[in-house]
């Protein structure tokens, strides 16, 4: 892995004023709607774009700057993953690896997991839910620069009810205050947004996905406590009742929306919640039935197809539809983030509306428009560099040559 430090840090996370760096590339994409910039250039100084745009003016306004030269590449705004588990190995048994786990491989697990995720393009990821809150201490680790890796917004542990879904990683609340006893202890320890369990789920034994979980009230009650404190809340929700329990109590995100029908289309226009179906994660258990336990086999069988279709409905009614991978989940590792851009593609997407699901699109469903997703003046120094256009060939997102995040610039090994 070959670095440039395109900013200077200090262990106290302040950025001195460093030497600006441009970067050159065949291809300049600004956003993924605009038109592309043929031999484009982004001007870098102190981990935020200073201008961007035709290379010739931006050379000559960069004089002494360092240059990243990428020839035959194309530049784009930094991708982001909307659903990650940044304390797990992706292993084929979810539940035994999460059981066993340390406090202090969950640090270690995290830094690596973060590493590849970046080394994918992505330069934001919102990691929700680790077992011991692992991902708040890695965001500031990266934050103050004592590891690299892409910006971090944790929800901390996730909270569910008793025995619920993922009840082996999570936070326990049953009733509307232990609900707003454990998102307040999330808020407390530091966490960026909050991860609630409206269904059942296909990696936890004994529960159906089917089932609502958490009730209405104790969602509720979740939503406004974090709305409270300007965060946002994900709910993971895979049958059709948690959906709408979810979505009526006014959360952010629906994770999975495995069966989606006209009445929850209605609710997410309604309330102007953003989807993140984590296609990848059936998909990857998919390939690997044979390698999974028993129930997790049976429920995945179960969702695929119900899931698939409820994926084009949303597109089909132009529900804001985000990408995030659910990685750590089996086989469905940091590093594969692009498959879900392929996968949407696959279903049915435009690459545009593809690159957009990856960029200003999840920016936006995470509350960091005015930081990340585009490549404008004073927004951070998020960029990818891949080979090949990715709007002609979505495949493109999988070859990354080169990723910067908030300045800093890596060379996937
Ligand atoms: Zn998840």
């Amino acid at each position: 892995m070959k670095r440039t430090r395109a900013r200077t840090r200090t262990g106290a996370g302040t950025a001195a004023t460093s030497r600006a760096t441009l970067v050159r590339a065949k291809l300049l994409l600004t956003s993924a709607g605009a038109k592309g910039v043929a031999n484009g250039a982004v001007l870098v100084q102190d981990g935020r774009i200073k201008a961007v745009g035709a290379r010739a003016p931006l050379e000559r306004a960069a004089k002494g700057a360092s240059v990243i030269d990428l020839p035959n590449a194309t530049l784009m705004p930094g991708m982001i993953n909307l659903h990650a588990h940044l304390d797990s190995l992706c292993g084929p048994d979810f539940l035994m690896q999460a059981i066993v786990i340390s406090e202090a491989n969950a640090v270690m697990v995290c830094v690596d997991s973060a590493r590849r995720t970046l080394h994918a393009g992505v330069t934001t990821v919102r990691d929700l839910g680790t077992k011991y809150a692992a991902a708040i201490a890695v965001r500031d680790a990266i934050n103050n620069g004592w590891t690299t890796g892409p910006r971090i917004l944790s929800a901390g542990q996730l909270v569910c009810m008793t025995g619920g879904h993922g009840w082996f990683i999570a936070e326990e609340a049953d009733g509307a205050d232990e609900m707003r006893k454990k998102v307040r202890k999330n808020l407390k320890r530091g966490a960026d947004c909050i991860k609630v369990i409206a269904t059942g789920g296909v990696l936890t034994p004994g529960v159906e996905v089917g089932s609502p979980q958490l009730d209405p009230d104790e969602l509720e009650i979740a939503v406004r406590e974090a709305h409270k404190a300007s965060k946002r809340v994900a709910a993971h929700a895979i049958g059709n009742q948690g959906i709408k329990n979810a979505l009526r109590a006014g959360v952010d995100t629906i994770e999975h929306g495995c069966y989606l029908d006209d009445e929850a289309i209605k609710l997410f226009k309604k309330t102007g919640a953003t989807y993140v179906p984590t296609l990848c994660a059936p998909h990857f258990l998919y390939a690997h039935l044979d390698e999974v336990p028993d129930y997790a086999r049976r429920k995945t069988t179960e969702v695929y197809e119900a899931h698939r279709a409820s994926f084009k409905r949303a597109l089909r009614a132009g529900v804001p539809i985000v990408a995030g991978t659910d990685a750590g989940t089996p086989f469905n590792r940091h590093e594969l983030y692009a498959t879900e851009l392929a996968l949407m593609v696959a279903l049915g997407m435009s690459t545009e509306q593809a690159l957009e699901a990856a960029t200003s699109g999840a920016a936006r469903a995470a509350g960091l428009a005015a930081q990340t997703g585009s490549l404008e003046e004073g927004m951070a120094a998020d960029l990818v560099a891949l080979d090949g256009d990715p709007r002609k060939d979505i495949n493109a997102t999988m070859r990354v040559r080169g990723v910067m995040t908030r300045g800093l610039w890596t060379t996937p090994s």
